[in-house]
């Protein structure tokens, strides 16, 4: 089977965990630090605090944004389930907005959402675009309507990073206010499991590192009294224990000398599949159109077309699977999964969103395919895309 997405462990990788094993600190230490330093270096963000995993930096932005009891976050329907359960951890309502050919949030259905709310005193206090599959949203538009409308931008770019936006990394910290990472061995750099929050914001970067170790200062600065001895700690409000490990964030730091080549060949991968698809009746992924932007394309999904191939995608997804294809569903919409519709969302709600999911299918895409699997896919793809 050609699985949909593979992570890539070198002899580096194996050798930089190994050093840790050995070394005095095995959870948060000296690694976590470098690690937080290349990704923030990379972005050019001030600041990057890793947490356990991208579902807990999401959990902890919002905490350190403000969201609590009575607030309502917005993000895309088009997204892991983890992009609208940090509002519920915090007590908060979620809603959505519509998605665009893009396959990310729609700029316009966000604005005419936002005049809505700001009718019914309804305004959000976060929106979280999500940079599907690694394509930036027009994050210029969503920084003008989060200063004209009052809410934060936190962004998951959990399939994002490596990618650009009008000639600045995702992340870069100019359009939103916090960026999260996912590192789950899937995504375009790994450490097991982890995530990074980067963000411009010092004191938003000091609530996130106090959140995720229990809320404990050991720093006196930060303290209410003047402590007694370097063995008092203070803790200032509830946290968690997100740590990262030792362990995680040299195997993160390792893989991420490697960015810029896994990038590209993503980048080439995925040209690749558009050039030997182009035609054959499948709707093909948006590649960036604006100067200076670039996806780091964690997925390559189609859109299956039901009408010109004369087979369902369900079909054509068991079809490619007996190939030894591991397609897969990027995403089947959140709104619908049955805790959200019990919260009262329903079919209908997010058209876009729900016909682009009803079509969605994703091929194999990872540093290691090879040409020849790569042809495979294509041959089966093609044997099965219009009749
Ligand atoms: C993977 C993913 C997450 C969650 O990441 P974890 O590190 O597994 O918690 C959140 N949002 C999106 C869009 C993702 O793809």
């Amino acid at each position: 089977m050609i699985p949909y997405g593979r992570q890539t462990i070198t002899e580096a990788d194996v050798a930089a965990v190994v050093d840790v094993l050995r070394s005095p600190f095995l959870t948060q230490g000296p690694a976590v630090c470098k690690f937080e330093e290349s990704v923030s270096d990379h972005c050019g963000a001030a600041h990057g605090v890793a947490m356990s995993s991208a579902t807990a930096a999401l959990h902890v932005a919002c905490i350190a944004l403000g969201l609590g009891n009575g607030d309502i976050l917005w993000t895309v329907p088009n997204t892991f389930v983890a992009s609208a359960n940090c509002a519920r951890y915090c007590g908060a309502e979620v809603d959505f907005v519509d998605i665009d050919e893009t396959r990310n949030i729609s700029v316009p259905a966000l604005e005419a959402k936002l005049q809505n709310a700001l009718t019914n005193g309804r305004l959000p206090k976060i929106v979280i675009p999500v940079a599907f599959s690694g394509l930036s949203c027009d994050m210029q538009a969503i920084r003008r309507l989060a200063d004209e409308y009052g809410f934060k931008v936190l962004e998951d770019a959990s399939h994002a990073i490596g990618a650009r936006h009008a000639g600045h990394p995702v992340g870069c910290g100019r359009w939103a206010d916090i960026t999260v990472f996912s590192f789950h061995p899937v995504k375009i750099v790994t450490t097991g499991e982890g995530g990074l929050a980067v963000t411009n914001d010092a004191e938003l970067a000091e609530r996130m590192v106090r959140l995720r170790s229990h809320g404990i200062t050991r720093d006196p600065a930060l303290m209410d009294s003047v402590p007694e001895g370097s063995w008092v700690y203070e803790m200032q409000e509830l946290g968690w224990n997100y740590r990262m490990t030792d362990i995680q964030a040299a195997l993160g730091a390792s893989q991420f000398q490697r960015l810029n080549e896994v990038v590209d060949r993503r980048n080439a991968l995925a040209r690749r599949y558009s050039q030997l698809l182009a035609g054959s009746g499948v709707v093909l992924p948006t590649f960036p159109v604006e100067e200076g932007s670039l996806s780091s394309w964690h997925l390559y999904a189609i859109g299956w077309n039901e009408a010109c191939s004369g087979i369902t995608r369900a079909s054509a997804y068991r079809l490619l699977q007996d190939k030894g294809i591991g397609v897969n569903v990027h995403y089947m919409p959140v709104h619908l999964q049955p805790y959200y519709r019990r919260l009262g969302f329903a079919s209908g709600m997010y058209p876009i969103a729900e016909a682009y999911s009803a079509t969605a299918l994703t091929l194999p895409l990872f540093p290691q395919l090879t040409e020849s699997e790569q042809n495979h896919v294509v041959e089966a793809v093609l044997s099965i895309a219009s009749r």
